[in-house]
C-alpha cells in the first residue's frame, strides 16, 4: 500500500515547541489541551496575519529547530516501512523545505519516497489540497490530526487515520476516517 503520513502533529511535535515560543515572547501562557482549533488564531481571537507572522519568527528559531517526534512515530514508521511505500504531505510552506527536508532526514532517515508541501499559511505562493495528492500519488491510507485535511482526502476515497487531538475531538467523520488514540493503535490497524 501506500501510506501518506502528515508531518506536524503526527511525525513531528510542532504544536508544543509553538507554544513555549508563543508564551516566552509574548508572556502567554496558552495550553495545548485548550486548543479547541488548529487554526489557533481563532481560539485566541488574534488576527490571522500576526499569527502567521509568529509561525514564520518561531521558524528562525531553536524552538523550531529543536523540534522532536510524537511519541511512537519513529517506532510505527520503522514497522509500515518494512511493507508499505510512505510519502509525507505536509501543509507547511515551500519557504522552510530546507530545513524540513533535513529534520525529516534527522529523524526518520531513508523512510519516505517523497515529501509534499501543500503551501498553507504561506506568505508566497498559492496552496494545493493534500486531496490532490491523494488522488496523483495513489494513497490508500491517509494518517492526520487535522479535521479539515481529513475530510478533504476521505472525499476522493482516501482512507484517512485521524490522531485523537483536542483540535479534532468535537469532529463527527463518515466511515472513511477512523479515529485513534496513538501509534501503537495505527499499527494494529494497518496491520
Ligand atoms: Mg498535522
Amino acid at each position: 500500500m501506500t501510506i501518506g503520513l502528515d508531518l506536524d502533529e503526527v511525525l513531528a511535535d510542532f504544536i508544543n515547541n509553538f507554544l513555549a515560543y508563543y508564551n516566552d515572547m509574548n508572556k502567554t501562557s496558552f495550553k495545548q489541551e485548550e486548543i479547541y482549533d488548529y487554526n489557533v488564531f481563532r481560539v485566541w481571537k488574534l488576527p490571522k496575519e500576526k499569527i502567521m507572522k509568529s509561525i514564520y519568527d518561531f521558524y528562525k528559531t531553536p524552538y523550531f529547530e529543536n523540534i522532536k517526534p510524537i511519541s511512537g512515530a519513529v517506532e510505527g514508521v520503522e514497522i509500515l516501512s518494512e511493507k508499505h511505500e510512505l510519502k509525507i504531505i505536509t501543509s507547511r510552506q515551500n519557504d522552510i523545505k530546507q530545513k524540513t527536508i533535513k529534520w525529516i532526514e534527522k529523524y526518520f532517515p531513508n523512510k519516505f519516497s517523497q515529501t509534499y508541501f501543500t503551501n498553507h499559511f504561506s506568505f508566497n505562493g498559492s496552496s494545493s489540497k493534500k486531496s490532490e495528492i491523494c488522488l496523483s500519488e495513489n494513497v490508500d491510507i491517509m494518517i492526520e490530526d487535522s479535521p479539515e485535511h481529513a475530510i478533504d482526502c476521505a472525499s476522493v476515497s482516501t482512507k484517512v487515520m485521524l490522531l485523537n487531538r483536542p483540535w479534532n475531538k468535537s469532529n463527527k467523520f463518515s466511515k472513511n476516517i477512523l479515529r485513534v488514540q496513538s501509534w501503537e493503535e495505527i499499527i494494529k490497524n494497518i496491520k
